[in-house]
């Protein structure tokens, strides 16, 4: 079935009884060439390019409940390609180039919105950081705009410029970044995958990672045992604990990111915009909410929803850059499992385990990442080497220290990235 503006046509005129599902339901097979656990937006990604770009279709994705109920439908959809540092910054230029034709390739549209992030400075020294970062996008091939004051106030008038204690000195704008419809992209993804002959399991938990003499031979799971020649895990917020079931000890904590969303309304905020002082960014959806969110909760957790002092850090924050938002009411709040490394950037690897391949540590930032992360990982689960762009997320940078890649500055401290 393809998507066309003549199909809808067609179909209005019709009734709308011609569409059919965009996935099979099938019963899982005992053995694959390639298993992948997680069926998010990366391990459907994954899927999908083994298949396109490998010509590989003996594949199953588990999941353990349905696709996209994990973080890719949890998420505050920013995507932006605006790293500073290397191993970073080619990852997520290569990521956004995908995502640039990403509606095309998959005749599928996740409404992906260019609307440009803006990246607010409120000292002399965040100004010099922020040149330094736009000089890092520029080199790689992206884009990046540094604004004074005033080019900030008539880009986003609305924010309270002289606030007491940060005032807005300026912001680096990107304009290529942007948003997209979350859960869209995972189903973009599963339909392509679902085509080119991957099978989408559902409600099929992995309980065990079967290892022989060194080398991985399958997986157990709530719907039966499985062979495999090669499995990938790529379950985000779980990624310590499906590790463990090969024996293996992860250097991640699991934190808890919020999310906010208002009521509906009309047209507002045309770009993406975050705070550089306080932990507050925001934008608008396409039905109007305004979506908003801030830092993750500084205790590690498995559960998937928040607690108040978040909240309120995240609510001041807004009403300090934009009191104006004080008028809105928050229909929602909800939380995610963040696997958050030393470092904050993420791990696309061998695991040290014959055929067992490891994508995790995206931290609050993996959404962007899904083109780019499932394209490297397809990579490197096909040929056994890996992609250009993602051949610094190793995992024994956490074991040497060589390599370590920590974006924000902050040190070996997971919940600070
Ligand atoms: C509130 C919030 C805001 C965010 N905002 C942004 C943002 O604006 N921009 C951005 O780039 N990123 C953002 N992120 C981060 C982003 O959502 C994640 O990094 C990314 O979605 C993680 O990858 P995924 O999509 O594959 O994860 P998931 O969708 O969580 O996929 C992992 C899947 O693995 C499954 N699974 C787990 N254990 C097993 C098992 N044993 N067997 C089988 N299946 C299993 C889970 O059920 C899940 O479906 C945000 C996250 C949150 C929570």
């Amino acid at each position: 079935m393809r998507f066309s503006g003549l199909r809808v046509l067609r179909e209005g005129l019709t009734g709308n009884r011609g569409w059919t599902a965009h996935w099979r339901d099938p019963e899982p097979r005992p053995a694959y060439d390639i298993v992948i656990i997680g069926g998010g937006g990366h391990g459907l990604a994954t899927a999908y390019y083994l298949a396109r770009e490998h010509g590989l279709s003996n594949i199953a994705v588990l999941e353990k409940g349905y696709l996209g109920g994990g973080n890719v439908g949890r998420n505050t959809t920013i995507v932006r390609a605006n790293y500073g540092l290397p191993g970073n910054s080619e990852f997520y230029s290569h990521s956004l180039k995908l995502w640039e034709g990403l509606e095309q390739e998959l005749n599928f549209n996740v409404m992906h919105s260019q609307r440009g992030v803006l990246n607010l400075f409120h000292s002399d020294g965040q100004r010099d950081a922020s040149v330094r970062r736009g000089n890092a996008m520029v080199n790689q091939g992206d884009d990046a705009i540094l604004l004074d004051r005033e080019g900030v106030r008539r880009m986003v008038p609305y924010l309270d410029f002289d606030n007491a204690r940060f005032p807005v000195y300026g912001g680096l704008y990107h304009p290529r970044g942007g948003t997209a419809r979350h859960d869209a992209v995972a189903w973009g993804y599963a339909r392509g995958a679902d085509q080119r002959g991957v099978d989408l399991i559902q409600n099929c938990e992995v309980t065990g990672i079967d290892v022989e003499n060194g080398a991985v031979t399958g997986v157990q799971t709530t719907r039966g045992a499985i062979r495999a020649k090669k499995v990938g895990i790529v379950v985000a917020g779980r990624s310590s604990q499906v590790a463990a079931l090969a024996g293996m000890r992860l250097p991640i904590e699991s934190h808890v990111l919020q999310a906010f969303v208002t009521e509906g309304l009309k047209p507002l905020i045309d770009t993406v915009v975050t705070f550089g002082m306080g932990h507050f960014y925001i934008s608008q959806s396409d039905k109007g909410g305004l979506v908003f969110g801030g830092d993750i909760d500084m205790y590690a957790s498995y559960a998937a929803r928040g607690n108040l002092p978040a909240v309120e850090h995240v609510m001041e924050a807004g009403m300090t850059l934009m009191p104006m938002i004080g008028k809105a009411r928050v229909l929602r709040s909800w939380g995610g499992i963040m696997d958050m490394t030393p470092d904050g950037s993420p791990i696309i690897d061998k695991a040290g385990i014959d055929g067992l391949f490891l994508n995790c540590g995206w931290c609050y930032g993996g959404f962007k990442a899904v083109p780019g992360s499932g394209h490297c990982f397809a990579h490197l689960i096909a040929t056994g080497q890996p992609h250009a762009a993602a051949a610094q997320f190793r995992l024994d940078r956490f074991r040497t220290g060589v390599g370590i890649m920590d974006e924000e500055g902050t040190g070996a401290q997971h919940n600070l990235h």
